[in-house]
C-alpha cells in the first residue's frame, strides 16, 4: 500500500470563475476569491493505492489480491491484464471542513466546484505517479458505481476499499452504508494498462450528463457488457 499525502495542487481562479460564471471585478468575484483562498490555505488532497494482481478470472468476475469483483465489463477489460492499481483519491478532510454561510447556495456551489477541481487534480497526479513509477504507457480506469448501474455495481465499493486497508485512517475517506464516500469529493477505482482509450462514459446510457467525457459507444458496450 502506498499513501500519497503531499500531493501538490494549483487551482486556476480565472478558469473556475469562468466555469461558475463569476464576473471578474464584481463583489461576487471578491467573495469567490476569499473562499478560494480559504480552501487553498488548508487543502491537502491525498491518495492511497495498492498494486493488486489477478489471482483468478471467471466468466463475469475477477479476483484481485484474493478479493472477488463481479462485473462483466471489469472482467473483460482485464482480459489481457495481470496487474492493476486499486486506489482512492480525495480532496481531503481539510478542504471538506471549509464551510460557507448556511443557506448560501451560490457559495455552496462554488465550494463544491473548488473541491471537485482539487480531487480531479489529485487524480491526475496519481495517474502520473503510477505511469512513471510502473512505466505505464497507456492506461484506463474503472470506478464502482460509475456508468450504467450494472457495469460495476456500487455495492462492490467496500471490496475495493478492503484491498487498501483502513482508508479512513490512511487518508480520511470513509464509506457510508449506501457505499458513498465521505468526503464526497473522493474518487475510487482501478487503473489498468490498456492499449485502448476506454472511458466508462462509453458504456453509460445516461442522457444529458453534464460530466460526460466520451459519447456512448454501442460497439464498446457490446464488447464489454452484452451477453
Ligand atoms: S456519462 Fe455521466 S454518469 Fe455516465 S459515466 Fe460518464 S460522467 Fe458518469
Amino acid at each position: 500500500m502506498v499513501k500519497l499525502d503531499d500531493i501538490p495542487f494549483s487551482l486556476d481562479a480565472e478558469l473556475l470563475m469562468e466555469q461558475l460564471r463569476v464576473q471578474p471585478g464584481t463583489r461576487s468575484a471578491g467573495a469567490f476569491t476569499d473562499l478560494l483562498d480559504r480552501v487553498v490555505q488548508v487543502a491537502r488532497p491525498k491518495a492511497v493505492y495498492e498494486v493488486a494482481y489477478v489471482d483468478d478470472k471467471g466468466d463475469d468476475s475477477v479476483v484481485l489480491n484474493g478479493v472477488r469483483f463481479t462485473s462483466r465489463a471489469l472482467r473483460r477489460n482485464l482480459d489481457p491484464v495481470e496487474r492493476v492499481f486499486a486506489y482512492v483519491v480525495t480532496c481531503g478532510t481539510e478542504a471538506d471542513a471549509v464551510s460557507v454561510p448556511e443557506g448560501d447556495m451560490t457559495q455552496a456551489l462554488w465550494l463544491w466546484t473548488i473541491k471537485e477541481a482539487l480531487v480531479h487534480g489529485a487524480a491526475e497526479y496519481l495517474y502520473g505517479h503510477l505511469a512513471t513509477r510502473y512505466q505505464l504507457s497507456h492506461w484506463a480506469a474503472m470506478h464502482p458505481g460509475s456508468g450504467d448501474a450494472d457495469v460495476w455495481p456500487i455495492e462492490q465499493q467496500r471490496r475495493l476499499f478492503s484491498l487498501l486497508g483502513d482508508v479512513e485512517a490512511l487518508i480520511g475517506v470513509k464509506l457510508t452504508d449506501s457505499m458513498l464516500m465521505v468526503p464526497t469529493m473522493s474518487e475510487s477505482g482501478i487503473v489498468f494498462a490498456t492499449e485502448t482509450d476506454f472511458a466508462t462514459c462509453q458504456v453509460c446510457h445516461r442522457e444529458d450528463c453534464p460530466r460526460r467525457q466520451a459519447p456512448f459507444d454501442e460497439a464498446v458496450w457490446r464488447t464489454l457488457c452484452a451477453d
